[in-house]
C-alpha cells in the first residue's frame, strides 16, 4: 500500500497514475487518497508506518510539516524545506524527500532544453518555486525570482543560496521587471496558480507585455493543458509547455524509490490526462 496525504486529496490525479503503473508492471501495489486534518500529520505518519504501507506521497498542507517529523531528510528535501514523498523502510524508518525537482529538471530536459549556463526567470514563490528554483540553481543556472509578495521572494532566494553556488536573485512581480528581466533570460517558468481551472483567463503576465520570444515557457500548471500564458507566449514565436510532464516525472520518482522499479512513464501520462479529461 501507498497512497496521498493531504487536505483535500479527492481531486488528486495521482491515484489514478500510480494505479495505472501497478498494473501495467503487475506489481500487487495500491495507491489510496488519504485525507488527513491539518494538524494531524504526526499521526498520519505513525499511522503508514504501523499499518505497513510502502510509502506515501503528501501534497498541501503537510509538505513542510513533515521535515522534522522523517527519521531522515534527502539533500533536495532539506534545501527545499518540504518532503512530498515519504518511504517507510523495513522496520519503519522513514525517510522523506522532494521529487518535485527532479521531476522538475527531467521533464525540462526532455523537451529537450539544456539548462548548462542558461538563466532563468522564476514567477512565484511559493512551495513549487522552491522546488525549481533549487533544481536550476543545482544545475549552474541564474535565477531571478519574481514574487507578488517581494519578502517571500528573499526569503526563498537567501534559504537556497547555501546549496549552490549559481547568482540568485530576488524581486517584486511587477511589468517593469517581468521587461527587464525577460529581455535577458532564456526561460520563464510560472510557479503561480495563475491560469488554473476554473479560473483559466488568468496570467501572471499583463497582457500588454509582449512574452520574451526568445525564452522557453514552461508553465508548472496542467489544467487546461493550454494556459492563458503559453498562448501569450506562442503568439510571439516562443516554446511553450505545461507541467502534465513534471507532475508524471515527479510520480515516476517516487514509484520507483518505492518499488525499485523503472516507471512506465508513457503509462503515468496517459492516466494523468484520462483523469483530468473525467474531471473537467
Ligand atoms: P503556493 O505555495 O501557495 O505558492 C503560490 C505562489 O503563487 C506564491 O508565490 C503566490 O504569491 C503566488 N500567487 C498566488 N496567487 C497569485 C496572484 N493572484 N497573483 C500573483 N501571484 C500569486 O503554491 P505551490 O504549491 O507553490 O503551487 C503553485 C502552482 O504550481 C499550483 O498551480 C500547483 O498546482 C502547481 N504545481 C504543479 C506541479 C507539477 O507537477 N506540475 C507541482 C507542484 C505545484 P504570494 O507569495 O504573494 O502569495
Amino acid at each position: 500500500m501507498v497512497g496521498l496525504i493531504g487536505w483535500p486529496v479527492e481531486h488528486s490525479v495521482s491515484p489514478a497514475m500510480h494505479n495505472a503503473a501497478f498494473e501495467a508492471l503487475g506489481l500487487d501495489w495500491c495507491y489510496v487518497p488519504l485525507p488527513v486534518r491539518p494538524g494531524h500529520i504526526a499521526e498520519a505518519l505513525a499511522g503508514i508506518v504501523a499499518l505497513g504501507f510502502g510509502g506515501v506521497n503528501v501534497t498541501v498542507p503537510h509538505k513542510q510539516a513533515l521535515v522534522p517529523l522523517v527519521d531522515e531528510l534527502s539533500e533536495a528535501a532539506r534545501a527545499i524545506g518540504a518532503v512530498n514523498t515519504v518511504i517507510v523502510m523495513d522496520g519503519g524508518r522513514t525517510t522523506g524527500h522532494n521529487t518535485d525537482a527532479g521531476g522538475f529538471m527531467r521533464a525540462l530536459k526532455a523537451l529537450p532544453f539544456d539548462p548548462h549556463g542558461c538563466s532563468a526567470l522564476v514567477l512565484g514563490a511559493g512551495g513549487a518555486a522552491r522546488a525549481v528554483v533549487y533544481a536550476l540553481a543545482t544545475n549552474q543556472v541564474e535565477v531571478t525570482v519574481l514574487n507578488r509578495t517581494p519578502e517571500r521572494a528573499e526569503a526563498l532566494v537567501e534559504a537556497l543560496r547555501g546549496f549552490a553556488s549559481a547568482r540568485l536573485y530576488a524581486g517584486p512581480l511587477i511589468a517593469d521587471r517581468l521587461r527587464k528581466v525577460g529581455a535577458n533570460v532564456d526561460l520563464v517558468v510560472n510557479t503561480t496558480p495563475l491560469g488554473m481551472w476554473p479560473h483559466i483567463e488568468g496570467s501572471p503576465w499583463p497582457e500588454e507585455l509582449p512574452f520574451p520570444a526568445h525564452a522557453l515557457l514552461f508553465d508548472l500548471v496542467y489544467n487546461p493543458r493550454e494556459t492563458r500564458l503559453m498562448c501569450q507566449a506562442r503568439a510571439v514565436g516562443a516554446r511553450a509547455c505545461n507541467g502534465l510532464d513534471m507532475l508524471v516525472y515527479q510520480g515516476a520518482e517516487a514509484f520507483t524509490s518505492w518499488t525499485g522499479r523503472e516507471a512506465p512513464v508513457d503509462v503515468m501520462r496517459d492516466a494523468c490526462l484520462a483523469a483530468l479529461q473525467g474531471a473537467a
